[in-house]
């Protein structure tokens, strides 16, 4: 069987839908993760090794903070944003979850609730990749429902001192910088987010291994043992839980684009191989329609998905979109691709198991993208409650 090329996608001229320059970033991005990250993915996703070699040249590109202005960011909008994570996302949700990180939940936090003395510092740094971040806000008795967390930070003179422990934290022991969310003591047990550098006493990073999903992303588990910072690294702005749940937006945003990519990278993959593999009569297996429903339903699917995606993110460049919006679009287009993958991979028969063939990466990958960022179920809640008033949780 041929080597199969990713061709695009696109059913209904959505690309008319997209202005020149919007074209040319999804385009560039394209071309830099068949460039650069295909040909070494699998490799990556079988070592369980992240491609840090991509950082320099991804930070060049403006992936990072790419919808932030000034710091050397490349202030692209919302939608040039999410083209961008589409792409990414087509060649590995790892590897997007990776910007993701850098960009929504460690720039964007340090950018809408640092001090000007943090943004200079870290910004720029960030942005070129010479400094990786991490987010850190889930524990191990406190995922879905973050507002439980026990991470603790105490006031003494000048100084905070925090105690904890996070887990399931993605880029954790190759981050220069933790964003650590934290109950303040002395202000009746508030969230807060904090800069914590990695290398104070009593932070200790440790990597989570036996994953059988996003194999090429480094996901660790961080402890915090009486680690002092000084009052300086409190992001001033935070605010209640409210403030790492903004963060959590823009990267659910950049996530529903993402699924889109994973989704047309297994669809393609199946469609090719479908007309070139025959079985009875000498026929492609595309001409039975069995396997033409498979492939009928992952267009649709993944078209919707396109609009829908694409109108949350004119929402979010005209300052308009909600959170029940984001959510619907993350819940969505995960479902979408993660049923994709298993389509594709089933049109694939056996060869489908193989990672001479990206799908069987896709359909792991995505079931850890199904969970974080908020489940698909706290999703639906979130969407129960928006039209219904009543919060089910
Ligand atoms: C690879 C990977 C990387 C991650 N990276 C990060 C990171 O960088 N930073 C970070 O802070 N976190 C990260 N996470 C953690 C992620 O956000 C959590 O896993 C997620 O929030 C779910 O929490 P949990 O795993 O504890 O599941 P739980 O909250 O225990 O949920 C288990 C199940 O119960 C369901 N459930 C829970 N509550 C309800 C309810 N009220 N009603 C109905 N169903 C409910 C859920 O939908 C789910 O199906 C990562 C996770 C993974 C897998």
């Amino acid at each position: 069987m041929p080597a199969i090329k990713f061709r695009g996608v696109d059913f209904i001229d959505f690309d008319t839908l997209l202005s020149d320059d919007e074209r040319l970033v999804r385009d560039t991005a394209r071309k830099f993760i068949e460039d650069n990250l295909v040909p070494i993915i699998e490799e990556c996703n079988r070592a369980g090794r992240f491609p840090r070699e991509l950082v320099k040249p991804m930070a060049d590109l403006g992936f990072f903070g790419a919808s932030l202005n000034g710091y050397g960011c490349a202030g692209m909008s919302n939608v040039e944003y999410g083209l961008v994570t589409q792409e990414l996302e087509r060649g590995d949700s790892g590897v997007r979850s990776f910007v993701s990180v850098q960009s929504a939940l460690v720039m964007y936090p340090i950018y809408t609730f640092g001090s000007d003395e943090q943004k200079n510092t870290w910004l720029p740094a960030l942005q070129k990749g010479e400094k990786l971040g991490c987010f850190g806000l889930t524990e191990p008795d406190f995922g879905s429902n973050p507002g439980g967390m026990r991470t603790r930070a105490r006031k003494v003179g000048k100084e905070y001192v925090l105690s904890g422990e996070k887990m399931w934290i993605t880029s954790g022991t190759i981050a220069d910088v933790a964003v650590i969310w934290a109950k303040v003591e002395d202000e009746g047990d508030k969230i807060r987010g904090f800069l914590v550098e990695t290398d104070r006493p009593g932070f200790k990073a440790d990597d989570i291994h036996g994953k059988w999903s996003l194999r090429a992303s480094v996901t660790s588990g961080l402890s915090l043992q009486d680690v002092r910072i000084p009052e300086s690294n409190l992001l001033p702005a935070s605010s209640g839980l409210k403030s790492p749940l903004m963060c959590l937006n823009q990267a659910r945003y950049g996530i529903a684009w993402g699924a889109v990519g994973a989704a047309m990278a297994c669809y393609d993959c199946a469609l090719q191989y479908s007309l070139l593999r025959k079985q009875f009569r000498d026929q492609p297996i595309a001409s039975h329609q069995l396997v033409q429903e498979k492939l009928a339903w992952m267009i649709s699917e993944i078209t919707k998905a396109q609009l829908l995606v694409l109108q949350v993110g004119r929402l979010k460049d005209a300052g308009k979109v909600q959170h029940q919006h984001i959510s619907m679009a993350k819940r969505n287009n995960v479902w979408m691709a993660l049923e994709c993958a298993r389509l594709s991979r089933d049109i694939l028969g056996a060869n489908g198991v193989a990672d001479d063939y990206p799908i069987m990466r896709h359909l792991m990958n995505l079931e850890s993208v199904k969970t974080y960022e908020g489940t698909h179920d706290i999703h639906t809640l979130i969407i129960g409650a928006s039209v219904t008033g009543i919060d089910a949780f």
